[in-house]
């Protein structure tokens, strides 16, 4: 199908609001169009094959053109496309994804609750644990605590929950959400000792639980890995002492697995990866790799426990709550990350090898803080590594970087100055040489051009 790319840019300005774009800016440019993608590629309509570093958006975990999804899709459309789970029914698809779920979850956990989305999701934790601590008699608990920097979704109550001051700004915040720092070692305290400073970053929830009220606070939220704020991967010590001070004020832990579960980290989890059990976990994109939009939350027995024994009626749900051909596809998805073996690939083979790609990049001038887990990665561009000197926020060093990833074929994401990416969990060892190759490159180009233009 031949495509006219500058028709089609032409009425995607007209009538197409983007979404996190500035409509103005992306105006005058025109839109790229992507029109088509096979494995860890997809391509424009001028025919050029972008490397797809970022899964789309974290969420390609098998990769591109993969047709047992196509078929389980269609296949569960011809015998029950929709149905809803509202008035004492169910479907089978849903029915075998939850229990799939709850079995790669582990013992902790006893249900899943769906929806069509991370942001969604959220919001269901957010009701849920507040009905929870109502139904144990504890109303006054409502409070959740979150962290700067943080992204889990951009509904009212996503972007509340959220750390991102620009969103706040538009459209305010819902009551009752409280943030604290981050653990970004690089950021906020690189000559400190890793492990001490997660134990310390840790420590500022403990400080804000006391701040607060214990006896106000009805949950912490945070992200295995902070994704979209940039890629900040905790210190090891962090995760199991925010476990160890939750349960000693006995309050509920969410962690917000929408980009870590399913395979990112090398375990099914992120959680897993680090040693905590959340009551609660948000999925969302790999859950389908992205190929039908899908979300939800395991439930730990503990809440799922008082919400089935003393709840009552939960008055909430979504019309596609169990959507019987979302579910089927997830199915599909998983299987193919068993079958693949993606998980222990990513924890054993691919993970380990971008780490040691990551570690020679660092001596790139450019490169300061360069950390991997699993397949996300990041470094942050630095004006004067040896002294820690970043690049002024104004000069969009990051933006310029991009620019040349773009137009050299590859999809990198910048955060600020940090560089981000998340390849399909199916990249093998030769594609990951490829990628830190045109990574290579395009830092080599984005030096160039700060040169010439004065900046360094
Ligand atoms: C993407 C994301 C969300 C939001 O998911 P949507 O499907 O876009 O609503 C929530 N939490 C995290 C950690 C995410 O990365």
């Amino acid at each position: 199908m031949a495509i006219n790319t500058s028709d089609i840019q032409a009425i995607d300005s007209a009538h197409y609001m983007h979404p996190f774009t500035d409509h103005k800016g992306l105006a005058e440019k025109g839109a790229r169009i992507i029109t088509k993608s096979d494995g860890i590629y997809i391509w424009d309509s001028k025919g050029e094959k972008i490397l797809d570093a970022m899964s789309g958006l974290w969420c390609v975990n098998v990769g591109y053109g993969r047709k047992e999804l196509v078929d389980a899709a269609a296949k569960q459309m011809q015998e029950l496309p929709y149905y809803n789970s509202f008035f004492q029914t169910t479907n089978v698809p849903a029915v075998k994804l939850a229990e799939k779920i709850i079995k790669l979850a582990g013992d902790n956990y006893s249900h899943v609750f769906f929806s069509s989305s991370g942001s969604e999701s959220n919001d269901t934790n957010i009701r849920m644990v507040r009905h929870y601590w109502t139904t144990l008699g504890q109303p006054e608990r409502t409070v959740i605590i979150s962290r700067n920097n943080a992204y889990h979704g951009s509904t009212l109550v996503g972007s509340s929950l959220g750390g991102m001051g620009g969103m706040h700004a538009q459209g305010g915040m819902i009551s009752g959400i409280e943030h604290i720092e981050q653990p970004y070692h690089y950021g906020l305290a690189p000559n400190k000792d890793r492990d001490a400073f997660g134990i310390e970053a840790a420590g500022w929830l403990e400080k804000k639980i006391l701040e607060v009220g214990a006896d106000k606070v009805a949950a912490f939220i945070g992200e295995p890995v902070q994704g979209a704020g940039g890629v900040i991967i905790p210190p090891k010590t962090y995760w199991p002492e925010i476990q160890r001070i939750c349960d000693k004020y006995g309050i509920l832990l969410i962690c917000d697995e929408v980009i870590c579960g399913f395979g990112r980290l090398g375990k099914w989890f992120g959680s897993q990866l680090f040693g905590c059990k959340p009551d609660l976990m948000t999925f969302a994109k790999g859950v389908t790799s992205g190929y039908i939009p899908l979300g939800g939350v395991v439930i730990g027995k503990r809440v799922a426990k008082v919400l089935i024994e003393q709840g009552g009626e939960f008055n909430h749900g979504y019309t596609y709550s169990g959507h019987p051909t979302a579910c089927a596809v997830a199915l599909a998805n998983i299987e193919i990350i068993e079958r693949e073996g993606l998980v222990d690939k990513v924890h054993n083979e691919t993970g380990p090898y971008l780490a040691q790609k990551y570690a020679e990049l660092a001596k790139h001038p450019l490169v300061g803080g360069a950390e991997t887990c699993g397949l996300v990665a990041g470094f942050v561009l630095m004006k004067d590594k040896a002294n820690h000197v970043h690049f002024d926020e104004d000069l969009g060093v990051g933006m310029i970087c991009r620019g040349h990833c773009f137009a050299n074929g590859l999809i990198m994401r910048a955060v600020g100055d940090r560089m981000i990416i998340a390849p399909p969990l199916v990249i093998t060892k030769a594609q990951i040489d490829e990628m830190i190759r045109l990574i290579q490159l395009c830092l080599d180009a984005t030096l160039a051009d700060l040169k010439k233009q004065g900046i360094v």
